[in-house]
């Protein structure tokens, strides 16, 4: 038990020190321990009441002094001690808070929230350690105050986002996997480099190049051939692909289970390398007991207690009968001091019993333990922790370097610790993965249509968001693309081109029909219409009844073949992959 995950010998560990020295002067940061002690800004309210309380010479009595420590936990320590939590983790929370605050004042429309098969009810903070996310903007009497804080999911995530995030998606459930290489195929890129060099030109002549971005189609011009990924699991499968999101939980990057440890070839930059070993992973468990009665307050949603160790939800008050949810912080939670689940058990419910004792002395002692169940995530090879924190050392540029892709973009990256506005909670993870299929379904050439995603663009890039990219009179956004034109005379229409195909290697004769990368025009060949979009030859702008019309049959034509396409899925599932396979 405990072995298979490591925790304070790990190299990880020794990385982050060298990693830190090596920048010590430029990254000098306090623990928000050290903040407290010196009763700085750091420690907020809570120890300006502790200074204050000193200036009048009256030491905090024994059970102040309690409450204050468990306050600390609440607020900040609940998933790793104060003395490794950065004083700038307080920091970007009030700023986040602050901006969001500002940005709800500025436009108070929110993106309406996707429709829920779980439930949730917005009334508690189900993390038991967020509300101080909570906020109400100022109402100047027509804007209706917005609620920040917390839900709790009643019925799980599998269909409030799982199952749409998953649809049309072939899952593979139970592979791990152990390795991710990239490698730049040698001869296509060489055979594009001639192909260049005799016609002259970055793209052939009946390519037309609608890149805006000139910078970066030069790159890409460099290197048009399609680079390869292949993913290897524990079984020796091999899959390649021409992406990969990695959304490995922070602890399983840092290397912390033989198990689960992922390679990569090459190897991953400098930065993510410093990001991976300085942001910290933390790990905080659960208790969850049924009993045979309720002997707490039946409607209170959460108790707070001087024991540092619990916190406790009500899971009763949620319609789960007779059930409480111990939320156990570290340094105690992060391996329960090596105790099996009966000794971890005896501890929780003497300080639950201790709790009640006086109100409801007889049903304390006397109620029963039905099931239990103890989550021991630190020892979990597969999670290595439960979310992230923002460790001594760490700052915002490291979840900037967490989150970006590697491997000339091919190789990206998501999940809670790579989110700042959503650090160690579902929706960072939801939201990063979201921005990083986004940003590659840009990279290939797909608009992305941001209500079609939960929560609407707010996880995406300002680029990958624009809607007029979607509706496609953006003029200034998106990578470089290059199109091709039908060769049957009749048609002459303009097909884009995804940056993964090398537009050279499309034969002269090339037809709408073979546009492989399309199923809706591969299948509707010359009978799709031209997709409108600005740098395309005919275009004209002055003239905003064709305009506006191009863009009316291109709409209404994409919104019948995706139907098609979704009617076609339900007999055939996993036909969404074909869209990105070259
Ligand atoms: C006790 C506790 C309380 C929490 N409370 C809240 C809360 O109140 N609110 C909130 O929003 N969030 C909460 N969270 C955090 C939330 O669960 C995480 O932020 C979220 O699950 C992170 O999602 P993710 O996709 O980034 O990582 P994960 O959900 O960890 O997913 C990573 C996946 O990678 C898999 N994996 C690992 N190694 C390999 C490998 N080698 N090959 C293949 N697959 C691999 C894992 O099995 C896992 O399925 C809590 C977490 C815990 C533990
Ligand atoms: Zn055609």
């Amino acid at each position: 038990m405990g072995t298979e995950v490591l925790w304070g010998d790990a190299e990880i560990e020794r990385e982050r020190v060298k990693h830190l020295d090596a920048i010590a002067d430029a990254r000098r940061d306090a623990s928000l321990a050290a903040a407290c002690e010196m009763a700085t800004a750091g420690g907020g309210v809570l120890a300006a009441a502790a200074a204050a309380k000193k200036r009048k010479e009256k030491p905090l009595s024994g059970k102040e002094l309690e409450i204050l420590e468990s306050a600390k936990v609440v607020m900040w320590a609940y998933n790793a001690p104060l003395r490794q939590i950065s004083t700038r983790y307080q920091r970007y929370t009030a700023e986040d808070i602050e901006s969001a605050r500002e940005r709800l004042v500025a436009a108070p429309t929110t993106p309406s929230p996707p429709s829920t098969r779980g439930g949730t009810t917005n009334d508690v903070d189900a993390g038991g350690a967020r509300g101080d996310a909570a906020c109400e903007p100022p109402s100047d009497g027509e804007d209706e105050p917005v609620d920040l804080s917390d839900g709790l999911v009643v019925g799980g995530y599998r269909g409030l986002v799982v199952e749409r995030a998953a649809e049309g998606v072939d899952v593979r459930l139970n592979q791990i996997v152990t390795s991710v290489s990239y490698a730049r195929p040698g001869p296509a890129t060489m055979d594009a480099e001639v192909k260049k060099k005799k016609t002259g030109s970055r793209f052939p002549r009946r390519c037309h190049a609608a890149a805006v971005d000139e910078s970066k189609s030069a790159a890409w011009a460099r290197d048009p051939g399609p680079p390869r990924c292949v993913v290897t699991t524990a079984t020796g499968e091999k899959h390649a692909c021409d992406y990969v999101v990695i959304a490995l939980p922070l602890g399983v990057l840092q290397r912390r289970a033989a198990r689960s440890t992922v390679e990569f070839e090459p190897e991953l930059s400098e930065s993510k390398r410093r990001a991976i070993a300085c942001v910290g992973m933390g790990v905080e468990n659960k208790v969850i007991m049924r009993f045979d009665e309720v002997f707490w307050p039946r409607r209170a949603k959460f108790f707070q207690c001087t024991d540092q160790r619990f916190r406790f939800l009500n899971l009763h008050a949620y319609g789960k009968q007779n059930t409480l949810c111990a939320h156990v912080a570290p340094p105690f939670g992060e391996g329960f001091d090596g105790m099996t689940d009966e000794e971890v058990l005896t501890e929780v419910i003497g300080t639950l019993r201790r709790m009640f004792k006086k109100n409801n002395a007889a049903a304390s002692t006397r109620a029963k333990l039905l099931d239990h169940r103890v989550t021991r995530w630190g020892e979990d090879p597969f999670s290595c922790g439960a979310y992230s924190y923002m460790r001594v050392g760490s700052t915002k540029a490291d979840i900037d370097a967490l989150r970006a892709p590697e491997h000339d973009d091919r190789v990206h990256f998501a999940g809670e610790a790579c989110s700042v506005e959503g650090a160690q909670c579902v929706h960072g993870a939801l939201l990063t993965g979201q921005g990083a299929a986004a940003a590659i379904l840009r990279a290939c050439g797909a608009a992305v249509d941001p209500s079609a995603l939960l929560g609407g663009d707010v996880g995406l890039s300002s680029d990958d968001a624009d809607p007029a990219a979607f509706n496609g009179d953006g003029d200034d956004v998106g990578p470089p693309e290059s199109w091709a034109q039908c060769a049957i005379a009749q048609c002459g229409r303009w097909r884009r081109v995804p940056v993964h195909i090398p537009a050279e290697s499309l034969p002269d004769d090339w037809t709408c029909g073979d546009c492989h990368w399309h199923e809706g025009i591969r299948e509707h060949a010359c009978a799709a219409p031209q997709e409108p979009w600005p740098d395309l030859p005919g275009w004209d702008d002055d003239d905003e009844a064709s305009v506006m019309s191009a863009k009316a049959v291109w709409n209404a034509w994409t919104h019948t073949w995706k139907k098609e396409a979704e009617e076609k899925k339900s007999g055939k599932r996993g036909h969404a992959r074909d869209w990105l396979s070259g």
